[in-house]
């Protein structure tokens, strides 16, 4: 029988799951919507069940499994499998003990990880930075997430809180964030962020811009219709808009490539996809200007190769990679 791998997306939307090869090929992948609101007992179930479907579906197809991996929202001790802290979109959830829920409904080991640290895990080992052995991926989207590689090894800190870009100070006093303080990335430079600030430019009644036209015309915007306005249209306060969030991106990334000397920054998550290139050029834009040019000259900047099956497929392999 050859060996699969099999993960588990918890996201505050859906679980994906998944079965993939062992060069990352995707073997099958499904998703179940969570309900909204019904409670930490309720995603539990919803996670083993999906356990319990990748088992099935490795045995129909042939396929010997080794571990089932999840990745989910939150601060992971990986040793224990215990969501720990930093849930917002899942209210409930800190403190669920997975890894042991989990395996005590199914006959086989459960490793568990940050959603955002087994992206960078999949990315690594088959996507955007693949051979790389030091490396940081954000995921720029609601909230922003990081994953940090050093030496080829996954960073989790001393209690799994490693990898917090999204609550890097980058204005003191600033803007208040989901996580309680002020002035944090997250509170710039994501989606939310993006969309706050093209509601507060369709407030500004002298404002004639294509943004705020189509504010006039009723309902909501989304991120998509932003960077299409910025790209497509050449709207100047769309694009004053991304412009300044790529920016604050920067000022983040910045930070972190003193620090941490990566060869290669991955960004995925809401805004890569929206954005594209259009977004990718001025993120790498504002590094060049805002990074010690040493650091810029061997870096390489990248867009997350992997999409929304990241999230299974790197923690499909925790048990492999992810020691
Ligand atoms: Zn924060």
């Amino acid at each position: 029988m050859k060996k699969a791998y099999a993960g588990i997306d918890i996201g505050g939307s859906h679980v994906k799951f998944g079965l993939c090869h062992l060069d990352g090929s995707i073997i099958h992948s499904d998703k179940a919507d969570v309900g909204i609101g019904g409670g930490r007992d309720v995603l539990l179930g919803q996670v083993i069940d999906c356990a319990k479907r990748l088992l099935e579906l490795s045995s129909e197809a042939g396929f010997t499994l080794e571990s089932v991996g999840i990745g989910t929202p939150g601060i992971v001790d990986h040793n224990t499998g215990c969501v720990i802290g930093m849930s917002p979109n899942l209210p409930g959830w800190e403190g669920t003990e997975i890894k042991k829920e989990v395996e005590a409904a199914i006959d086989i080991e459960v490793c568990v990880d940050n959603d955002v640290n087994v992206m960078t895990l999949a990315e690594v080992v088959f996507g955007a930075a693949r051979g790389y052995r030091h490396v940081i991926a954000t995921t720029v989207g609601t909230g922003v997430g990081g994953g940090i590689v050093i030496d080829g090894k996954l960073y989790r800190g001393s209690i799994g809180g490693a990898g917090e870009f999204g609550h890097i100070t980058v204005v003191k006093d600033g803007e208040i964030c989901g996580c309680g303080k002020r002035g944090c990335l997250e509170a710039y430079a994501s989606a939310t962020a993006l969309l706050r600030e093209a509601h507060a430019l369709s407030n500004d009644t002298g404002n004639k811009s294509r943004l705020s036209e189509r504010f006039a015309n009723g309902g909501e915007i989304t991120v998509g219709e932003i960077f299409r306005l910025a790209e497509n249209d050449g709207d100047r306060d769309a694009g004053n808009l991304v412009d300044q969030a790529a920016d604050y991106l920067a000022v983040g990334l910045s930070s972190i490539i003193s620090v941490l000397n990566p060869e290669v920054v991955i960004v995925g998550g809401g805004m890569a996809d929206a954005g594209g290139d259009y977004y990718m050029n001025l993120v790498e834009k504002h590094l060049e200007s805002r990074t010690i040019s040493s650091h810029f000259e061997h870096l390489k900047l990248r867009r997350a190769a992997l999409g929304n099956r990241a999230g299974f497929v790197g923690a499909g392999i925790l048990k492999d990679f992810g020691y």
